[in-house]
C-alpha cells in the first residue's frame, strides 16, 4: 500500500500565491513520486478570504484530482485554519506548510524519508536567521521565546515554523486536544513525541503580504504566554506580597516614628507616588488574572474553532493515482 501524505495549506488573501505554490509542490511531488510509492492530497483551508482565493481555488479543485478545498463561513485565524485541517487531514502523513513558499516544500522529501527511515514522528523546521524581517519585530520575536523558555516548561523552539511532517500517531493527539484558544506552537511540544530539526534560512514571500501586523504579533505572544504558563499569575501573587511586607515595615516605622517625634505633616507628595505606584500595580495584577479568566470563558462556551461554509474533497484516491 501505497503512503498517503496530506498537505495542508492555510490560506487568507492568497490568490497570487496559489498558482505559485501548486507549480512549485508540484514539482517536489513529481520527484518524490519518482522514488517513492505515496500520494498526495494537497488540502487547502480558505480562512474566509476576501479576494479571489476561494475562486483560484475552486478552479483547481476541478482541474486538478490531487486538490482539495474547506471555506470558512469567515476569517477564524490561522490556528483554527491548522486544525480544520489536521481534523479533516486522512493521511498516513500530515504536513503543514504555508501558501507563501516561506516554507521550502523541497524539505519535505528529506521529511518524509526521515520520518520513514527513523523512529522520529515529526520532522519540523526552523529558520536560522530572520534576514527580510524589521529589527524591531526580530527583537520582540527574540524577547518572546527567551521569556517562554523562562516561564514555561514546554520548551518553544526559537524560530520554529509550523512547517512539518507529522505521523498519523501524532496527527490524532493533537487533534484529541480540543482547547478553544490553541497555541500550535506549544501544542506540538506538549504532546511530545520525537522531533527531528530541519533548519533553513529565511526566505521572503513569493507574492502578496503579510497578514500579521505588530499589534497582532503582540496578541499572540499574549495568547502564547497565557495557553502555556501560569508564571504570570504566580508573579502578581509575588510581588503582591513583597508589597504587602514593605508597607507593612513602612507602617510600623511611621508608628515608632510619630510616637517618638510627633506628626508633623509632610510627605504628601510621596504618599501621592506610592499611592499611584502600588493602585496601579493592582490594577495591573487585575489585567493578568482578567486575562486568565477571559481565556476560561472562551473555552467554557465551548464553541467550535471554526464554521465551515463548503469542503471539496478531492476526486478519489485510486483516481488520484491515476490521473498523476
Ligand atoms: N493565514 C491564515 N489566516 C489568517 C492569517 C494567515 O490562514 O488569518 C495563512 C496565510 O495565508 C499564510 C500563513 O497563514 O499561508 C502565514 O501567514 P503570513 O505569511 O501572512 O504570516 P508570516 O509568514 O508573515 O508570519
Ligand atoms: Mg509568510
Amino acid at each position: 500500500m501505497s503512503d498517503k501524505i496530506t498537505i495542508i495549506i492555510p490560506c487568507y488573501n492568497e490568490q497570487e500565491t496559489i498558482p505559485i505554490f501548486v507549480e512549485e509542490m508540484d514539482k517536489v511531488y513529481a520527484e518524490m513520486r519518482k522514488k517513492y510509492s505515496i500520494r498526495m492530497e494537497y488540502l487547502f483551508v480558505d480562512d474566509g478570504s476576501k479576494d479571489k482565493t476561494l475562486k483560484v481555488l475552486k478552479e483547481y479543485s476541478e482541474k486538478y484530482p490531487h486538490i482539495s478545498y474547506i471555506t470558512f463561513s469567515r476569517n477564524f485565524g490561522k490556528e483554527a485554519g491548522m486544525f480544520a485541517g489536521l481534523e479533516n487531514a486522512d493521511g498516513d502523513y500530515v504536513v503543514i506548510i504555508d501558501a507563501d513558499l516561506q516554507d521550502p516544500p523541497e524539505l519535505i522529501e528529506e521529511m518524509y524519508s526521515t520520518i520513514k527511515n527513523s523512529d522520529y514522528d515529526c520532522v519540523a523546521s526552523r529558520r536560522v536567521d530572520r534576514k527580510g524581517e524589521s529589527k524591531i519585530r526580530s527583537f520582540f520575536a527574540r524577547s518572546f521565546y527567551k521569556i517562554m523558555s523562562k516561564i514555561s516548561k514546554t520548551n518553544i523552539v526559537d524560530g520554529a515554523r509550523d512547517f512539518r511532517m507529522m505521523s498519523r500517531p501524532m496527527v490524532d493527539a493533537i487533534v484529541s486536544l480540543r482547547e478553544y484558544n490553541r497555541f500550535s506552537k506549544g501544542i506540538f511540544q506538549w504532546v511530545g513525541f520525537n522531533t527531528k530539526w530541519l533548519e533553513f534560512e529565511n526566505r521572503n514571500r513569493v507574492a502578496g503580504t503579510t497578514k500579521w501586523s505588530f499589534f497582532g504579533l503582540l496578541v499572540y505572544a499574549i495568547d502564547g504566554i497565557i495557553a502555556f504558563s501560569t508564571v504570570p499569575l504566580a508573579l502578581s501573587s509575588i510581588i503582591g506580597i513583597i508589597f504587602c511586607c514593605i508597607s507593612f515595615i513602612l507602617l510600623l516605622i511611621f508608628f515608632i516614628r510619630a510616637l517618638i517625634w510627633g506628626d508633623p505633616v509632610s510627605g504628601w507628595p510621596s504618599l501621592v507616588c506610592i499611592i499611584c505606584f502600588t493602585s496601579g500595580f493592582i490594577l495591573l495584577c487585575n489585567g493578568i488574572t482578567g486575562l486568565y479568566v477571559s481565556k476560561i470563558y472562551s473555552e467554557v462556551k465551548n464553541r467550535p474553532q471554526y464554521v465551515i461554509r463548503e469542503y471539496k474533497k478531492c476526486k478519489d484516491d485510486s483516481e488520484n493515482t491515476e490521473s498523476n
